[in-house]
């Protein structure tokens, strides 16, 4: 079986982290599969590359491709500097309906973290990644459109806001919320997760927070009968996926005391930039972490850091963010032991402390090895 990946390499330290990860994914498919699975790569422009070659930083064949694709990996892009570039990810974001972000968040054994027991952390983020106050629909104070705006506000619905404000929009749907919690769901059934928790801050915002908290059991109670169970009504011992929610604030109290409780997280944009932040420096913070983006049709696996430029071309860019969005890569498309393995192999190379810089400060008795050298660390430990 063969698989077609998109690859778009990235800007900045994107190059080098891209070429260090790529064998790694390879060699741990062959070692597994042998010559009956492997993966093909096509290489896709995005960035400064594309600029160099075509002229614009997002090729609309690229969207094109990327609309009926059903696997790509990318490294960091820049933010082109100059008025009137929205943001290459965010384009990409909205353009292909890339509704969820999903990032695990796991312990790696040495490195250094703020609490006591960051290995009792072991969770995956789903983030819904269209809606809520990062839809974009936000007016400065003083404009013509904010004026207008609070004049509707205050005039036809009676609100009280200071005719003076900023203001910005909150918008959440029903079907937002459900396909982000029924992608959650699927996956915590396909992997064995114990339950999906639904964090929100619902008690505050009641119909957009709390509506995503009543969407999200509705549809566990009208999708997912039999297969699984509010806490509420789950019996000791219960062996069916347990749905439960937590108000975002007292979240951030659980997740430090008692991770071991948690498993999937199904959350609404806001809360889940912050979670998935906090989540992160709890096991140690850096850019390790992998990510993907996903529509109905397309995984979008991408290194969660950015393109570090100050590091660029120095080889000493940390490639374990992308090597472990193609284990994610693998494991989504079912090949999990080659994902395990290379899951596996991080483990014992972080295990060694020989790293690069970045995680070379975070430990204690570490040897610094570069770019080159960590990824080919990694491939010898498959
Ligand atoms: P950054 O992640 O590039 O850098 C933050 C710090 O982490 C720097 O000290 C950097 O050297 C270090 N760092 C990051 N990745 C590393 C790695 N793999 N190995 C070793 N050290 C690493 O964030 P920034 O400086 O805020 O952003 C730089 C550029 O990247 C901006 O143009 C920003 O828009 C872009 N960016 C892109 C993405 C993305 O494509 N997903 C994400 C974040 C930032």
């Amino acid at each position: 079986m063969r698989k077609t990946v998109y690859f778009i390499e990235g800007d900045g330290i994107g190059p080098e982290v891209w070429k260090a990860a790529q064998p790694v994914i390879d060699k741990a498919v062959e070692l597994t599969y042998g010559s009956e699975r492997s993966l093909e790569w096509k290489e896709l422009l995005a960035g400064e590359k594309a600029y160099a070659r075509t002229g614009t930083y997002l090729p609309q064949e690229t969207l094109d491709t990327l609309a009926s694709a059903e696997l790509a990996i990318k490294g960091p892009l820049g933010t082109p500097v100059g008025k009137g570039f929205r943001s290459l990810n965010v384009t990409m974001r909205q353009t292909l309906d890339l509704y969820a972000c999903i990032r695990p968040i796991k312990y790696f054994e040495g490195i250094e973290s703020p609490v006591k027991h960051p290995e009792r952390v072991n969770m995956v983020v789903f983030r819904e990644n269209t809606e809520d106050v990062y839809a974009g629909i936000e007016y400065k104070a003083g404009t013509e459109e904010a004026k207008r705006l609070i004049a509707f506000l205050r005039d036809e619905l009676g609100a009280n806001v200071d005719e003076a404000s900023s203001v910005g929009i909150k918008p959440m749907s029903e079907k937002g919320s459900k396909r982000l919690v029924r992608r959650s769901m699927d996956f915590a059934l396909a992997q064995g997760c114990p339950s999906v928790t639904l964090v929100h801050k619902g008690n505050i915002m009641k119909f957009t927070e709390g509506g995503f908290r009543e969407w999200g059991y509705e549809l566990a109670r009208d999708e997912y009968a039999g297969r699984a169970v509010t806490e509420a009504d789950a019996a000791a011992g219960e062996k069916r996926l347990i749905v439960k929610d937590r108000i975002a604030d007292a979240m951030f109290q659980e997740v430090l005391i008692r991770p071991e409780q948690y498993s999937v997280i199904a959350t609404s944009n806001l809360n889940g930039d912050y979670i998935s932040d906090a989540l992160a420096a709890q096991v140690g913070g850096l850019g390790l972490a992998p990510g993907v983006n996903m529509s109905d049709s397309l995984a979008f696996f991408e290194a969660t850091h950015g393109t570090a430029p100050t590091i660029a071309g120095k080889d000493m860019a940390n490639p374990g963010s992308l090597t472990l969005c193609g284990a994610m890569l693998l494991e989504h498309i079912g090949w999990n032991e080659a994902g395990k393995r290379i899951h596996d192999a991080m483990n014992s190379v972080i295990g060694k402390r020989t790293v690069t810089v970045d995680l070379a400060n975070q430990m204690q008795n570490a040897t610094t090895v570069g770019c080159t050298e960590f990824g080919d660390l990694l491939g010898n430990s498959l």
